[in-house]
């Protein structure tokens, strides 16, 4: 059994689109969603930098359409992944603001921040989402949160398993335990049917969200959830499907009007916007409008879509979900009769063609529809954080299997094959020793590349890390040697080798170096964090202090109308009208003295003046 945390940890679906978190509650028995201070369950991963302040989630989405290019979303895409990768090459040409290339090939969002240029990495601004998670949480439980799972795509690789933890841990998160997204979603659905069935329960999950797709098939047999196989595209979801209907529409435009907004990150965020809601119509009308006021160079747009036009050119993205349907069912072995319940996931689960094709895959099978697709993950993740935490009570008794999405194994010498150690789909924990040879006489020493992937040529796969082995000198080849691939419950890897005759071994916890932050970097960004979170208390605080001068300008001017001559001395009136003078002049946000502690000093002064005219004039 694992060790407990201290605390009461909380679980969060770090979505690429929205973000949700919940916790365990005793009394109710059951896990609940918490709102937002804007009163929503789940909060925009939005991220904004204006020329005064940070904002993050609603306030930061609110404001898209005026400051594209420094309005960050989709750090979900880019999170454990390099430039030069051909998804965050894709990706770059659809957002507004700006990526570039930094160290060691990672992205570098670069954005302008109180006039100056900044640039952040995906886990910083993902850090930034959790951060604001963490403040909803401990706004509600009254009391600081320290500790919390974290979902991911069940198709998350490491490197992207690795930086989530790595945000959590920029975000002061002690992210107890990453667990896949369709694992979370399956629990918050199946706690209410283990006593339905007597034996056990197939489950097949089918989550797509905003960014990613993922589906899985588990089993629950008494307290034991164990996941059979899982499949998936960490790059399918609503967005995708909203990127097709602004193509569609950036090319009707043109045909209208003769002009291409392709190049205008303002006019592609207001039409996107636009995509998005009418996609959403189309999940329950036939036809529906899109308008933009004003879309380009005055041009207003105005046109309509209807569903059938939606699936049509959404048809392939569709298709491609069903494929992976099929291949997670012929992985776990089952057939299609075997499925007892179908259970939809992610707001993007909600378009009637989706659910259609994959009703028709499963024979007509009704779809469960029951759990909240949009908070049915952090449901399931506030489960399991109540499971590993001490603080809680009445937690239901589950135990949890997950399985590895990927094959892992190493380039054998010579061959460039990929011989793997882990398959795809094993339950983790797991820990796998493997025998190698040496391939050549003298080998002095061997090199171990570790990769994970599906394809047969090491190569084509995703180099996670390297290291190399001393062997005996002067031995001739076939020296046999042990390499040992542990994987841990987050689905992360230690992968260490020994030289059997002489005992020489080699360890490493893959870090992909390139890609993952070293924990000075870490270090470093808790502390710019810590400064952020700093500068936005400021910002709130000057922006209390300029509301409150404003109210007290304001009441003072209403007591001046009445007839003040005969109780106040003319200078006592010009006194006051002085202060007004110089308080509304420090409300001019251009003012560059306005300052807090000045602006404290005012209101001090502005309010002790009000309180005397008041009992001066009754
Ligand atoms: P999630 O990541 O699970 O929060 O899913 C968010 C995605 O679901 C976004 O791309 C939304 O546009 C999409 N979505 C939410 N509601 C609907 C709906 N009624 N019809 C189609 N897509 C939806």
């Amino acid at each position: 059994m694992a060790k407990k945390h201290e605390g009461r940890a909380v679980g969060i679906d770090l979505g690429t689109t929205y973000s949700c978190v919940a916790v365990w509650m005793d009394r109710h028995n059951r896990a609940e969603i918490i709102h937002n201070d804007q009163g929503n369950r789940t909060t925009p991963s939005f991220v904004a930098f204006t020329h005064d302040q940070r904002l993050i989630g609603d306030a930061a989405k609110n404001q898209v359409a005026a400051n594209p290019q420094n309005t960050i979303f989709d750090a979900k895409r880019l999170i454990g992944r390099k430039f030069s990768d051909p998804v965050v090459q894709n990706d770059i040409i659809l957002w507004p603001f700006k990526v570039i290339a930094g160290v060691n090939d990672k992205p570098m969002i670069t954005l302008q921040y109180k006039g100056q240029e900044s640039q952040f990495c995906a886990e910083e601004i993902s850090s930034m989402i959790l951060t604001k998670m963490r403040e909803v949480a401990e706004a509600f439980m009254e009391s600081p949160v320290k500790n919390a799972v974290v979902t991911v795509p069940a198709y998350f690789n490491d490197s992207q398993r690795k930086a989530t933890i790595d945000a959590g841990a920029i975000a002061g998160l002690n992210v107890i335990r990453i667990i896949n997204e369709p694992t979370a979603a399956a629990i918050a659905y199946g706690l209410d049917k283990r006593s339905d069935c007597d034996g056990k329960r197939n489950i097949f999950v089918f989550d797509l969200g905003g960014g990613t797709f993922d589906v899985s098939i588990l089993t629950i047999k008494g307290d034991v959830f164990e996941v059979k196989a899982t499949a998936g595209n960490t790059h399918l979801g609503g967005e995708d499907f909203d990127n097709r209907t602004v193509n569609y529409f950036v090319e009707e435009f043109q045909k209208k009007n003769k002009v291409d907004i392709s190049g205008n990150s303002r006019a592609l965020r207001r039409l996107r916007t636009a995509c998005e809601r009418a996609k959403r119509t189309l999940s329950f009308a036939f036809v529906t409008t899109v308008e933009v006021d004003s879309l380009f160079q005055g041009i207003d747009f105005s046109s309509s879509i209807t569903r059938a036009k939606f699936e049509e050119i959404n048809m392939d993205l569709f298709n491609e979900c069903m494929k992976t349907v099929e291949n997670c069912l012929r992985d776990s072995k089952m057939h299609i009769g075997d499925i007892d319940d179908v259970v939809l996931v992610g707001g993007s689960s909600r378009i009637p063609k989706v659910q259609d094709l994959l009703q028709d895959f499963f024979k007509g099978k009704d779809l469960c529809k029951s759990i909240n697709p949009d908070e049915a993950v952090a449901y399931g993740a506030a489960v399991q954080a109540a499971i590993l935490s001490e603080g809680f009570k009445n937690v239901p008794d589950l135990v949890l299997r997950d399985v590895t999405p990927l094959s892992l194994g190493i380039l054998a010498d010579v061959d460039h094959v990929m011989s793997v150690v882990i398959p795809r789909n094993t339950s983790i924990p797991v820990a796998k020793i493997k025998r190698f040879f040496t391939a050549k006489d003298n080998q002095c020493k061997v090199s171990i590349n570790v990769y994970e992937g599906e394809r047969a040529r090491a190569a084509d796969n995703n180099l996670l890390g390297f290291f190399s082995l001393s062997c005996v000198p002067g031995a001739p080849r076939g020296q046999p040697l042990d390499v040992c691939f542990d994987l841990d419950e987050n689905g992360i890897l230690t992968v260490s080798a020994k030289e059997v005759s002489t005992g020489n071994t080699n360890k490493i916890t893959i870090t992909n170096e390139k890609e993952r932050l070293s924990t000075l970097e870490i270090k470093k960004m808790i502390e710019e964090a810590e400064r952020y979170h700093v500068e936005d208390k400021k910002f709130l605080q000057k922006a209390k202090v300029m509301n409150a001068l404003d109210y007290c300008v304001y009441n003072m001017k209403n007591a001046l109308k009445k007839d003040v001559n005969l109780k106040l001395s003319s200078q006592e009136i010009e006194k006051i009208n002085n202060a007004i003078t110089v308080a509304t002049s420090l409300l001019d946000k251009n003012n560059k003295q306005n300052e807090t502690d000045v602006l404290e000093f005012h209101l001090k002064e502005m309010e002790s003046m009000l309180k005397y005219v008041i009992a001066k004039t009754g």
